[in-house]
């Protein structure tokens, strides 16, 4: 083990969060050790803004909680973790775990119970590639460093921990995780693992869950490397893994949208994941929009019903969140509204809280050259910049010109836009069976307000998607 002098990295206590300093105190003070370790040292040392801080320690969750009291939450069972929230901050801290005692393993060898408490050397040997096994210790100044990662920080190398083939074996997710790191931090992959990443074992992502494959689906989309990482996504056989029935090829209209991503990423502006997913699934869409316009189904209902089916198929690989598939549908069913928007319905929907991803989506169709958007991605465009005067001069060209176009009346004077997508019926729960209540027993009047509680509807259309860490 060697111990690194932070301040020759340029790492200092001053560059740190107020809320990682908190946690690492707090515990130190109780009479615990605390690093930072994993991305965040890693981040700093070359020169990276890193994306969160996370801690380590050698007090278990329930003596973490012991510390921060109603501040703490213990959460994870295959891996359990102390959030520590302080102000509108949240510090994840885990405890050093040693190799399980009793392992709980797939049939595939993957790790399933993993809470098992250590010492900072076992702790060490658990973590995944060099770089992310520093330890830092912003009081004393100091970084512990137990297998030379800081040469692999020099020579930027992403280096496995241990055997790769059983590295990857134990936890599929580090693949997603090689090509993240890869792309994030431009890294070049260490040579064992290149000869064991075959599409053999990518094979094993089948048996992560879909749920916890979104989430590192969103990871890669979010870290403002899509260009870089898309690539090696193919190459490694991963997006075959992730995205099951979209062909492994990255369209002009893809590599648009990545790099619009990544600008959006670069400039600090929010991005909705869920957008980038909008675009790798609007071939299918169309596709499967068609099958149904073949077998007879009205337009309406043939892009409602494909996209259902679209993002179903996609949720056995990767189950996107209900309000993200709703997003999904929503920015594509916004294509055909603005293709062809009815004259009176115009302001609202430039108002609607859709318009900005799906006039983004229609823009981004007509850059790479889809001749389907017919120039109505220009059209909105500068229909925005106009003055109210001018919007309505710009409306009744546009009517006009419709007119002309299809040389038949316009009737429609309905200037409210129809619900953009249906949501699918949720099952249908079976009736309560009503309790006869012995009336003397209950001390809730029947006008207390307990009794007039309405379930709170949330609105999702301003939900922002961010990383889950
Ligand atoms: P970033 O937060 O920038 O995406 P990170 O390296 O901090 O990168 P996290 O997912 O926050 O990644 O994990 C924190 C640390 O936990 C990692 O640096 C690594 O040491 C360890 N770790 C995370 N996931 C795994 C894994 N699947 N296998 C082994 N170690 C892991
Ligand atoms: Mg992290």
């Amino acid at each position: 083990m060697h111990t690194l002098r932070a301040s020759k990295y340029g790492l200092s206590i001053k560059k740190l969060p107020p809320s990682i300093t908190e946690v690492i105190d707090g515990l130190t003070k109780a009479g615990y050790d605390a690093y930072i370790v994993g991305g965040g040292v890693r981040d700093l040392m070359l020169g990276l803004n890193p994306k969160d801080f996370d801690a380590v320690t050698n007090a278990t969750p329930a003596q973490i909680k012991e510390v921060f009291g109603r501040r703490c939450r213990i959460i994870g069972r295959r891996f359990e973790l102390a959030h520590v929230f302080i102000g509108r901050e949240l510090i994840e801290v885990a405890t050093f775990r040693a190799p399980p005692k009793k392992v709980v393993t797939s049939a595939a060898g993957m790790i399933l119970r993993d809470n098992n408490w250590g010492t900072i050397e076992q702790d060490f040997v658990r973590r995944d590639f060099s770089i992310n096994t520093m330890y830092y210790q912003p009081r004393k100044g100091i970084i512990l460093d137990f297998c030379h990662a800081i040469d692999d920080v020099k020579t930027k190398i992403l280096r496995l921990l241990g055997e790769p083939a059983r590295r990857f074996e134990e936890d599929p997710v580090r693949m997603l995780r090689t090509l993240r790191f890869a792309a994030k931090l431009n890294f070049k992959i260490a040579d064992d693992i290149l000869e064991i990443f075959t599409p053999k074992m990518t094979r094993l992502l089948r048996d992560v869950s879909p749920h916890r494959l979104y989430d590192e689906s969103q990871k890669l989309f979010t870290m403002g490397r899509l260009k870089e990482v898309l690539p090696l996504m193919i190459e490694f056989d991963i997006w075959q893994q992730l995205f099951a029935d979209i062909s492994p090829n990255i369209t002009p209209f893809i590599d648009l949208a990545a790099k619009n991503t990544d600008q959006r990423i670069q400039v600090g502006k929010t991005i909705n994941p869920a957008f980038f997913y909008a675009v790798l699934l609007w071939e299918n869409f169309l596709q499967r929009y068609e099958f149904y316009i073949k077998k007879g189904l009205v337009a309406a209902e043939a892009r409602a019903q494909a996209g259902l089916d679209v993002l179903k198929r996609q949720s056995t690989r990767t189950v996107i969140p209900r309000f993200a598939e709703t997003f999904i549908r929503e920015v594509w069913e916004m294509q055909t509204r603005l293709l062809n928007p009815k004259p009176q319905q115009i302001p609202a929907l430039a108002a609607h809280p859709r318009f900005r991803a799906g006039f983004d989506f229609l823009l981004l169709r007509e850059k790479v050259g889809d001749p389907d958007t017919q120039g109505m991605g220009q059209w909105w465009e500068t229909y925005q910049n106009l003055s109210s005067d001018e919007k309505e001069r710009a409306i009744s060209k546009y009517n006009r010109q419709r007119l002309k176009d299809r040389r038949k009346p316009e009737k429609v004077v309905d200037v409210e836009i129809e619900p953009l997508v249906q949501e699918p019926e949720p099952k249908p729960r079976r009736k309560r069976v009503e309790r006869e209540r012995p009336t003397q027993q209950t001390d809730v009047a029947d006008n207390h307000p307990i009794l007039k509680r309405k379930r709170v509807k949330r609105d999702l259309s301003q939900v922002i998607f961010g990383p889950t860490q």
